[in-house]
């Protein structure tokens, strides 16, 4: 093409190069994708600028059609996608197709930086956008005029390697882009209407615009969301998931509402089968789009939903949002507040039901999304006691892997227990191995089991279900029942006493109080964190969030077992052998320092260990 002006030529920001030179080498075989993306983009662009309409009166070429146009050359080998959106200026042209500041490509460029996985694989996850031209294209054309009244008619090219050149064109280009790709002889299968056709009706069927290819008509424009459930096929449903959420996946749930009280609404909504925040990617993105009667408004709207209900997917319709909120006034808006209480406290009630319905398939949801639930206990009061009933963990009373909730807990809670026990720890093992389980166990009271290092943070939030409070049995103030019968001889009360003053003494500065117990059954002796002080879950997180700084000393109270052969011993050979009842002494209390979590330095422990040993080998 001939021009007015000498191109302005432009160097690919680093990023950009990165993903081109993925994109270009990778042997990742949708390569078809790239239709879905710029017809995407196209649809972005006429979706904006009918926005745009509402507000500014001085667009260029206010009538032009809200269509896409797909065309190819089976003879020059091209494909072109056309739009009379909002088109770019010069500016933005750089911004938009010369660096990553768009959501798409950033977030694949993140996930690159921080994922193991095949690029392949992660071109399939996010499709970058308008770069996925490349996989197919050795060059790639875009002409286009902004809406601005000020525009130019400018043509950018590229050939995705050495750089990309902006220029102007010589006659007048109507407003929107439109993009030409010159096929690669590898891919000019795509040069084909019936191929593109063909991906179109796959991709593209829920784009709002019609997408034309010559004069036919190939999407049928449909808000299935406002339809009847009993109209919409699962294939339907499927469809939609995946164009709406840019997925490649199948929805795992999907939920389908309608009400007219208090506001109405038409919510469709999917949870995706991966959690990509559990392959480290970063926080997901917010995936509700809003609209108005078939019109979107947003269709990232924050504050539409709860930041934890992020991993939700999906639209929300009301006839009551009015067409020009701005995205500014949006979360200070009574209505999308009121939408999101309504459709939050909708969605937890549904899969309370899909819980009750299949709790295997609620299992699977819950170990891939389960974590979402907890930050919203921990954030949201409004929604905590919904959220609390969702909850699965193993238990003293399932087997390992059986998971129960917090209602079925108190089904089997024994008659007058008031509370709810629970232990944290790494794993099931490690808290059955511990001494704080057996006080509860033999008086047929049942613990739950929490492993997640988040749940000592849920925890602190959570206090209390169905009016019961939720206690650690690892506490010091835990209160039980004392007229069950303990089996053994206990020693009596002035040796107990006499041993507990020499313990405390050996024990040191970290003990509060040292007490005979009846909570604990075949361990000797358990530390036990008071009502101020901190577990070892806790002093993690500390540690984690201030890495700098030095956690608090640690603080416990001891009790002992005055029932258990060792401490009758102990008793007997701290009048004969003092020397060797320190020593003991020292070991018990870092075993029960271990047992908690809370033995942070190791170096006596062994010594004393092997002196132990040359003790019991004596004679
Ligand atoms: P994303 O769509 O995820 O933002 P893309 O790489 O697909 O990323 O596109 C980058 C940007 O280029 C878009 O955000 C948009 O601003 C601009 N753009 C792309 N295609 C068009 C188009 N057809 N009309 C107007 N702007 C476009």
């Amino acid at each position: 093409m001939s021009t007015s002006t000498a191109p302005e030529k432009c160097e690919f920001q680093a990023e950009v190069s990165q993903v081109l030179d993925i994109v270009i080498n990778s042997l990742y075989t949708d390569k078809e994708i790239f239709v879905r993306e710029l017809v995407s983009n196209a649809s972005d662009a006429l979706e904006k600028f009918r926005h745009l309409q509402l507000s500014e009166n001085d667009v260029h070429q206010p009538d032009l059609p809200l269509e896409i146009q797909v065309s190819v050359d089976e003879e020059a080998k091209t494909v072109t996608i056309s739009d009379h959106g909002l088109g770019m200026t010069r500016d933005e042209l750089h911004e938009n197709l010369g660096t990553i500041a768009h959501s798409g490509s950033k977030a694949f460029v993140k996930a690159l930086e921080e994922s193991k996985q095949k690029e392949s694989a992660l071109i399939g996850q996010f499709g970058v956008g308008f770069y996925s031209a490349f996989m197919v294209a050795d060059e790639v054309t875009v002409e286009t005029r902004s809406w601005k009244p000020d525009g130019e008619s400018l043509i950018w090219k590229s050939d995705g390697k050495t750089g990309y050149e902006i220029e102007e064109a010589e006659g007048n280009v109507d407003r929107g882009s439109k993009i030409t790709l010159k096929l690669r002889e590898e891919a000019e299968e795509f040069a084909a209407d019936t191929r593109v056709k063909q991906i179109l009706e796959t991709y593209s069927n829920f784009v709002s615009f019609p997408i034309l290819i010559g004069e036919d008509r190939v999407n049928t424009i449909e808000a299935i969301w406002r339809k009847k459930k009993s109209d919409v096929t699962d294939e339907e449903y499927n469809e939609f998931y995946k164009f709406s959420a840019k997925a490649f996946d199948e929805p795992r749930y999907r939920m389908h509402f309608s009400s007219d009280m208090p506001i109405e609404i038409n919510a469709l909504l999917f949870v995706p089968t991966e959690n990509t925040e559990l392959w480290g990617m970063g926080q997901m993105e917010p995936g509700v789009s809003l609209y108005c009667k078939n019109v979107l408004i947003d269709d990232k709207p924050e504050g539409l939903l709860p930041e934890w209900l992020r991993f939700l997917r999906g639209v929300i319709d009301s006839a009551d949002i009015p067409l020009n909120i701005s995205r500014e006034s949006m979360q200070d808006s009574s209505l999308v507040r009121k939408l999101n209480r309504v459709v939050t406290k909708r969605f937890l009630k549904f899969l309370d039901g899909e819980a009750k319905d299949d709790a295997e398939k609620y299992g699977e949801f819950y170990a891939k999304f389960g974590r979402f639930l907890k930050e919203g206990i921990v954030v949201d009061f409004d929604h905590r006691e919904n959220l609390s009933k969702l909850l699965r963990f193993e238990s003293s009373m399932t087997e390992k892997g059986e998971e129960t909730s917090l209602a079925d807990y108190l089904t089997r809670a024994k008659d007058g227990q008031e509370k709810i026990y629970y232990l944290t720890g790494a794993d099931r093992a490690t808290i059955e191995a511990g001494p704080y389980l057996e006080a509860l166990k033999s008086r047929g009271l049942e613990v739950i089991y929490f492993y997640d290092n988040i749940d000592e943070v849920l925890l602190q939030h959570l206090r209390e279900f169905d009016g019961k409070e939720l206690v650690s049995a690892a506490s010091a103030d835990l209160e039980l029942d004392d007229d069950v019968e303990v089996e053994g001889d206990s020693l009596d009360e002035e040796k107990t006493e006499t041993l507990c003053s020499f313990l405390k003494e050996e024990f040191g500065d970290k003990v509060e109080k040292v007490e005979a117990g009846k909570r604990l059954v075949s361990s000797p002796v358990a530390a036990l964190v008071p009502a101020d002080g901190m577990n070892a879950q806790m002093r993690q997180m500390m540690a984690a969030m201030n890495p700098n700084e030095e956690l608090p000393p640690i603080k416990v109270e001891v009790e002992i077992n005055p029932r258990h052969e060792l401490i009758h011993q102990l008793a007997t050979v701290q009048e004969e052998n003092p020397d060797l009842a320190k020593l003991v002494a020292r070991q018990l209390f870092d075993n029960a320092l271990l047992s908690a979590g809370l033995l942070e330095d190791r170096t006596d422990l062994i010594e004393r260990n092997f002196r132990l040993m040359e003790e019991a080998m004596k004679k």
